[in-house]
């Protein structure tokens, strides 16, 4: 991170891949509007009902590189083929509204979040996880039509993914939606400072 934004609130949620990062970061910006949630850069195409701007910024791969070049952002990393980084803008605007601005990326995002750690930045890394290693394992073969082999990376790439836990400055576990809400409030309380 080189750039030197004001001073702000920035909660990483990271953890493996099919733990419901997603579905845990939407329902506590539905219970706190005033948390802001940073718009992330992306090569993967759109799914059905995303919209650009709003739950990515759609890049293709030259403008992402060009991004990468420019420094524009504060971690990027490649997940399953595809490009995502988290724009500095993104983070700026909702930290000098002094907003907390949650990053909901993958664990090597949160590292390079982490290797990067400057006073500049008020940052708190959450690592969300499965109640058990059988549940994501579970979660992700649900995950349907893929085949043999892609499921075995992803198994693979979800066992290391798990052992990143032990550096986040703090953990939950996902038992229920409205629990894991509940911890990552307290955790974002202003009293708590990570
Ligand atoms: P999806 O394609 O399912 O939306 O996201 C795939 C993975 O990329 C998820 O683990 C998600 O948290 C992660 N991700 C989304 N945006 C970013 C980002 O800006 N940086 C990083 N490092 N990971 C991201």
């Amino acid at each position: 991170m080189s750039a030197d934004p004001q001073r702000g609130r920035v909660v990483v949620v990271s953890g493996p891949g099919g733990v419901g990062k997603g579905t845990v970061v939407q329902a506590l910006r539905d219970r706190n509007p005033q948390i802001a949630v940073s718009v992330s850069a992306t090569t993967r195409p759109p799914r059905a009902g995303e919209e650009d701007g709003v739950h990515y910024h759609f890049v293709d791969r030259d403008r992402f590189m060009a991004m990468v070049d420019a420094g524009e952002f504060v971690e990027w990393a490649e997940f399953n083929g595809n490009l995502y980084g988290t724009p500095w803008s993104s983070v700026r605007d909702a930290v000098s509204s002094g907003a907390p601005v949650v990053l909901e990326i993958d664990v090597q995002g949160a590292r390079q979040v982490l290797e990067h750690r400057t006073a500049a930045l008020d940052t708190t890394l959450v690592f969300l996880e499965p109640p058990s290693w059988e549940e994501l394992a579970e979660r992700l073969r649900g995950r349907g039509s893929e085949s043999e082999d892609s499921l075995r990376a992803r198994l693979a790439i979800g066992r290391e993914e798990m052992a990143a836990a032990e550096w986040f400055d703090h953990r939950i576990v996902n038992e229920t939606v409205d629990a894991a809400v509940d911890a990552l409030e307290r955790i974002l309380a202003p009293t708590s400072q990570g």
